[in-house]
């Protein structure tokens, strides 16, 4: 089995390998003492200052962005939400369903997001912008320029799900004015799923965060940041997931961001300019070198996907929606390779030969 999908990702050896261990009791000096560890790594990894507060939850990236909305937006703000693809309407279902009122800025299929399509939104009165920095279900990297100019010029709360962009494309927390970071386990940080961290500028935490009426136990920001002041969480944590992550971030650090970022970048360019001779082609957005969209020109995805699988134990991510039928998704994060690109080239020339 060869997994080329993101979250969750082909795992290294020494993350599995802790993943075979003893979970251990966690209310203990040296589990603190670990998590402040993880911790520090974690904003040094992230470009966010060490004044800024982190929440590590025990969910999915959604019960992650469910609860950014529920403790950094309120009724009285006016979110505008990025939906170019189901990550997108996500976020806007999120602020429906806890009464924060917003518009959606909708792209069209293929369209790349543009400076001239948030002229309009400015000076309207909006105090957020929600937005998945690399919206995974179409493979589209927004500019984060372009969304932290337009977030400075009108006061913007700027809240940014990074799970599919950390470890894979350039990210500079502070540097963006980013007031809330989303990341997941099960992305670039290649662990299992189960824990997602909240990263939050000292401004939203003293001017949102601390100021919401309660309206959540398990989901309630300031208990978390309470806790984490001496490396604790109030709830039971994904403990062995927690392990896994310090190893990782440790060694993130050891190997260098710039060293990691660059193994994606070239295992994504090496697949995306070894394609030909397959009937494919790519979207024209800016994309991340998390995934690469393919695009046929028949309605094959589910059948081919359905062969990789079947034939050579390779998963890809199908897509949902509308492109389902004719687009797959090809992931270039965690214990990949060269040569797995080509295998899985192979395997895709095979299928178009005997089709
Ligand atoms: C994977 C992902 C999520 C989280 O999805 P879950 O299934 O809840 O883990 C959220 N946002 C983006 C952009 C993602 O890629």
């Amino acid at each position: 089995m060869k997994l080329f999908t993101i979250g969750p990702v082909e795992m290294y050896p020494r993350t599995r390998e802790i993943g075979g261990q003893m979970v251990p009791y966690f209310r203990t000096k040296a589990f603190s003492t670990m998590m402040l560890e993880t911790d520090a790594a974690l904003k040094q990894l992230l470009g966010a200052s060490e004044a800024s507060k982190s929440v590590y939850l025990t969910v999915s990236g959604s019960g992650a962005m469910e609860a950014v909305v529920m403790n950094c937006l309120s009724a009285s703000d006016r979110a505008l939400v990025i939906v170019g693809g189901s990550f997108g309407a996500r976020f806007a279902e999120l602020c429906a369903l806890h009464g924060v009122p917003y518009t959606a800025l909708t792209l069209r299929e293929g369209e790349t997001l543009t400076v001239e399509h948030l002229a309009p939104f400015t000076g309207q009165g909006y105090t957020a912008l929600l937005v998945n920095l690399h919206e995974t279900s179409t493979g589209q990297l927004y500019d984060v320029n372009l969304l932290a100019d337009f977030c400075r010029a009108n006061q913007l709360y700027f809240l940014v799900d990074a799970i599919s962009t950390f470890l894979c494309d350039p990210y500079a927390m502070d540097a963006s004015g980013i007031d809330a970071t989303i990341i997941s386990s099960q992305k670039g940080l290649c662990l299992p799923p189960g824990i997602s961290v909240v990263v939050l500028s000292e401004r939203i935490v003293r001017e949102k965060v601390l100021c919401k009426a309660r309206q959540s136990l398990y989901f309630d920001f300031r208990v978390y940041i309470e806790n984490f002041a001496r490396g604790q969480t109030p709830f039971t944590p994904a403990v062995g997931i927690l392990v896994q992550l310090h190893d990782m971030v440790l060694s993130l650090l050891e190997e260098g961001l710039a060293t990691r970022l660059e193994r994606v970048q070239a295992l994504c360019r090496h697949f995306r300019t070894h394609l030909s001779g397959i009937p494919v082609h790519l979207p024209e957005y800016p994309l991340s070198n998390a995934i690469t969209p393919l695009c046929f020109e028949r309605k094959i995805a589910m059948e081919l996907f359905q062969y990789l699988q079947e034939s050579y134990g390779f998963y890809v991510n199908p897509t949902g929606g509308a492109k389902g039928s004719s687009m797959l998704r090809v992931a270039h994060v965690g214990d990949l390779r060269a040569e797995d690109n080509l295998q899985l080239i192979e395997a895709m020339r095979t299928y178009f030969k005997n089709e």
